[in-house]
C-alpha cells in the first residue's frame, strides 16, 4: 500500500525505523528484533539504507521481509550519493520486484574522502533522485527534512525553499530529522505552510537510550536539546536503565503533545529495541 494512502486517514500513523544488519552474522538479530517491532503494528516499518557492499542489499531483503512474512507495508531507504545513476536504477528495478512500493530518497551524507563530488555519473541532490524514480513510475516517495535546518545549510530559508523544490519533485511525504524541542518542529509546519509545502510531514522521535548516543546524534544532526532534556540527560547519565526510563517518558511527552497537535504521524526511531517502542506504545495505546 502506497504511505500517501494510508496518511489520507484520519487516524494518527505510527511508524517505526529500524537499521539492517551490518554483517551477515547479525542479521537474524535484526531479523527477531523486526518480528518483535511488527508485532507492535506500526502503520509502517522503514529500513534505513548504508550505501555499499553488503548493507544496502539487506535493506531491500528486510523491507521484504517486513512485508512478506508479517504483512506490514515497508518504506525502504534509498541513498544516490555512492551509487551511479546506473546503479540506482537496478536498485529500483530490484526494490519494485520485491514489491517495495514505498521508498524514502536522499542523498545521503557526503564522505569526508569523496574529491569527486560532484559527479555527472551520480546524482547531486535527493530533489535529482527523486526525479529519477518518478520518471521510473509506481513508486510512492517520500523525502527527509530538517526542523532546524540541514547541517550543511547556511540558513532556513534556503532550506526550506531547496526543500519546497524537492516535493515539487515528486515527495509524497516527508519525515523530520530527530528533534527534542517541539516548538522547532511547530515553527517548521508553518513555515512549510507558508511555502505551500503541503504534503504530509510526519515527526521523527528518537527516545534516548545513552548520553554518548545524543552527543553523537546532536553532533550528526545539529538537533538542539531543551533545558528540561539536557537536566535529565545530566542527571541519569551514569544510570543506564534511569535513563532510559526517562528518555521514554520524554518521548512519550513530545508524542503526546505532537498528537494533540494534529501532526500528520510519528516516527519512531526504535534503534531495533522492541521494549522501548513497546513501552511507547503502551503509553498512548487509546491515543492512538
Ligand atoms: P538533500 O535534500 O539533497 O539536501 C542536502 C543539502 O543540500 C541541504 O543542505 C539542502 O538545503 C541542499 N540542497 C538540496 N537541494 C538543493 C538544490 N537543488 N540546490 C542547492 N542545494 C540543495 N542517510 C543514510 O545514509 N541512510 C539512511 O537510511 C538515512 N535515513 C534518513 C532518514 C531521515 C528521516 C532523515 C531526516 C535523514 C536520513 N539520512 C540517511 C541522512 C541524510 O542522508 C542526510 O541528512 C544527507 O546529508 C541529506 O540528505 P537529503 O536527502 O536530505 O539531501
Amino acid at each position: 500500500m502506497y504511505i500517501s494512502d494510508m496518511l489520507k486517514s484520519k487516524k494518527i500513523n505510527i511508524s517505526f525505523e529500524v537499521f539492517p544488519p551490518k554483517k551477515t552474522e547479525m542479521f537474524e538479530g535484526v531479523r527477531a528484533a523486526v518480528a518483535e517491532l511488527a508485532g507492535l503494528g506500526p502503520n509502517f516499518i522503514s529500513v534505513t539504507y548504508g550505501a555499499g557492499g553488503g548493507t544496502s542489499a539487506y535493506t531491500a531483503d528486510i523491507s521484504s521481509e517486513i512485508q512478506d512474512k508479517h504483512k506490514i507495508t515497508a518504506l525502504s531507504h534509498l541513498t544516490c550519493v555512492a551509487s551511479t545513476k546506473d546503479e540506482i536504477d537496478v536498485i529500483s528495478s530490484r526494490l519494485k520486484e520485491k514489491g517495495i512500493e514505498n521508498i524514502l530518497a536522499m542523498r545521503g551524507d557526503i564522505p569526508e574522502d569523496d574529491k569527486d563530488f560532484p559527479n555527472p555519473k551520480h546524482f547531486i541532490h535527493a530533489s535529482d533522485l527523486i526525479t529519477r524514480l518518478k520518471e521510473k513510475g509506481g513508486f510512492c516517495i517520500g523525502g527527509a527534512c530538517y526542523p532546524e535546518g540541514h547541517i550543511e545549510c547556511s540558513d532556513i530559508e534556503t532550506d526550506l525553499n531547496n526543500l519546497k523544490y524537492k516535493v515539487d519533485c515528486g515527495c509524497d511525504f516527508l519525515i523530520t530529522q530527530l528533534f527534542f524541542d517541539n516548538s522547532a518542529f511547530m515553527r517548521f509546519r508553518e513555515k512549510c505552510a507558508a511555502k505551500g509545502i503541503s504534503v504530509p510531514i510526519l515527526a521523527g522521535i528518537m527516545p534516548v537510550q545513552s548520553a554518548s548516543q545524543i552527543k553523537r546524534m546532536c553532533s550528526l544532526s545539529g538537533a538542539s536539546l531543551t533545558p528540561k532534556f539536557t537536566k535529565m540527560v545530566e542527571k541519569y547519565q551514569d544510570d543506564t536503565p534511569a535513563l532510559l526510563q526517562a528518555g521514554i517518558a520524554y518521548a512519550t511527552e513530545q508524542i503526546v503533545d505532537l498528537i494533540s497537535n494534529d501532526a500528520d504521524g510519528i516516527h519512531i526511531y526504535t534503534m531495533n529495541k522492541p521494549n522501548i517502542a513497546r513501552q511507547i506504545m503502551s503509553n498512548i495505546s487509546y491515543l492512538i
